[in-house]
């Protein structure tokens, strides 16, 4: 292995991994460090059995995230089709009520009042330039909401605001005071719209991968093996006068670059001399991430299909999930109900032992589906909140007065550093695709860089 590489690329997710590619290309020599025994960061697919897996992450690709779709082209991944046939269940107060489609059933009026508040975000949300969201004539108002306020607001009816809100607190994985209007209106218009972040169909959760998206960055990564170390946090990082000295867990190396791909609390974490720019160290000082379980109820088959249901359902605090969907394998050998639980939600939820979530799970699993909800074969649950090298998900959220007061800085290179990372994104910011995007988009720069 190489003990002094040009670029130094700390953090295997897709976003590093996805720069290492590009360097690769190049002939660039590069080194990844990588804090955990594997890569993929919050794309995690858990081996369960041999025919069995589930992805802990991120494991949803859909239209407009091109690099993904070619990622797959490229190395003959086969991807396949949500399950998403059928009666949903809306389950509010306790109320369940089955629909199909994307519409749940409410009352005339809280669905006329749902469709405004929807049709107000997207209208927003297209007029925000994503490369200045701080530069829209309203930014000012709109930092200084959270997406609660606006949604309180906005709501006339109960069931308007707890739909829309478990809709937001799904795509966000947070409570919904803990970002501000401003954020949530970039993060819609970076993911295309509301419409295609909330949809199965033409939607963000249309496809998941064969075998599990920890497939994608492991075959990016046959490659170049000997380029990336496991178990090496990266802990200081200091400019000298030969170079740059990293110091990592598995001891330290000189480069020239460094590209940092890792969520902003763990950037915070790392001691770097002379250090980030006084916007960014203020940023990621209180640059929290969102909070989401994973709850994976695994039956021999999807036996709720056969009584029509998808698998879908949607509810309010009353029970620990705010979403469910069909996370079965593509060739139906297993069938596993997935609900998210979210925010506080989550927080309570994992304070139970894992035998009462499952009965929990399992419980309310068998008020929407039947009896044949209780034959359950396995239980899974997880957290990225409680990994030590994640410290949450999906993303981190910008909190009120963050875009207005610091505006680019998180993703803004300061040679020889540069920033990649779901958060450095401004095209599918929070998803695997922004991810990738951004890694590609810190080498290109390392790149340029090395060129002058
Ligand atoms: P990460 O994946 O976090 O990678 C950072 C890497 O850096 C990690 O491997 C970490 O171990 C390492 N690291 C951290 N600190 C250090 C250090 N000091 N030194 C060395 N290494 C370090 N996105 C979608 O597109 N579709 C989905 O369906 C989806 N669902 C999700 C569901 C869940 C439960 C979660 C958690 C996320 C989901 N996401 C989804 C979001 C998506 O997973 C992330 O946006 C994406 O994986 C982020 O990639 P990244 O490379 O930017 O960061």
């Amino acid at each position: 292995s190489n003990s002094s590489p040009k670029v130094l690329i700390v953090g295997g997710g897709f976003s590093g991994i996805a720069a290492a590619k590009k360097l690769h290309k190049s002939g660039i020599s590069f080194q990844v460090l990588e804090a955990r025994e594997r890569l993929g960061g919050r794309v995690f697919t858990k081996t369960l059995t041999e025919d069995l897996y589930v992805d802990f992450g991120g494991q949803w690709i859909g239209p407009t995230q091109d690099r993904m779709y070619e990622l797959c082209r490229e190395y003959g991944i086969e991807y396949f089709e949500t399950y998403n046939q059928g009666k949903n269940i809306l389950d509010l107060r306790g109320k369940i009520k089955t629909y199909t489609g994307v519409i749940p059933k409410i009352d005339l009026f809280s669905l006329l009042n749902l469709d405004w508040v929807i049709r107000k975000l997207e209208r927003l949300a297209r007029q925000i330039d994503l490369n200045s969201p701080w530069s829209h004539p309203k930014a000012g108002e709109f930092d200084s909401q959270t997406l609660e306020d606006f949604l309180r607001k906005n709501s006339k009816t109960n069931a308007c605001y707890q739909v829309i809100r478990v809709g937001c607190e799904t795509i966000f994985a947070c409570e919904l005071h803990e970002l501000s209007l401003l954020h949530a209106l970039f993060y819609i218009k970076s993911g295309t719209s509301l419409d295609c972040l909330i949809n199965i169909k033409n939607g963000a959760q249309l496809h998941r991968i064969k075998g599990g998206m920890q497939t994608i960055v492991d075959k990016m990564a046959e490659a170049f093996p000997e380029n990336i170390r496991f178990n090496s946090p990266v802990r200081k990082i200091e400019k000298t006068d030969s170079g740059i000295l990293v110091i990592s867990d598995s001891g330290s190396f000189t480069c020239e670059k460094v590209i940092f791909a890792v969520p902003p609390p763990l950037l915070e974490e790392i001691k770097i001399f002379p250090g980030l720019s006084e916007e960014k160290k203020n940023l990621i000082k209180d640059y929290p991430m969102g909070r989401v379980g994973k709850c994976f109820m695994i039956y021999k088959s999807p036996f709720w299909r056969k009584s029509g249901f998808s698998g879908q359902a949607v509810s309010d605090g009353i029970t620990p999930f705010q979403t469910l969907f069909d996370c079965s394998p593509a060739n139906s050998n297993y069938g596993i109900l997935m609900g998210f639980t979210i925010g506080n939600r989550a927080k309570s939820y994992f304070e139970l032992s894992k035998e009462d979530r499952k009965s929990q799970m399992q419980k309310l699993l068998v008020s929407y589906f039947g009896s044949e909800a209780a034959k359950s074969i396995r239980y899974e649950d997880f957290t990225m909140t409680d990994e030590t090298w994640s410290r949450g998900c999906y993303a981190a959220l910008m909190p009120t007065g963050a875009w207005t007061n610091f505006r680019d800085s998180y993703r803004k290179s300061a040679d020889p550093f540069f920033f990649a990372g779901t958060e450095a994104a401004t095209r599918w910011h929070g998803y695997i695709e922004g991810a990738v995007l951004a890694g590609e988009a810190a080498a290109n720069e390392v790149l340029i860089s090395l060129k002058k």
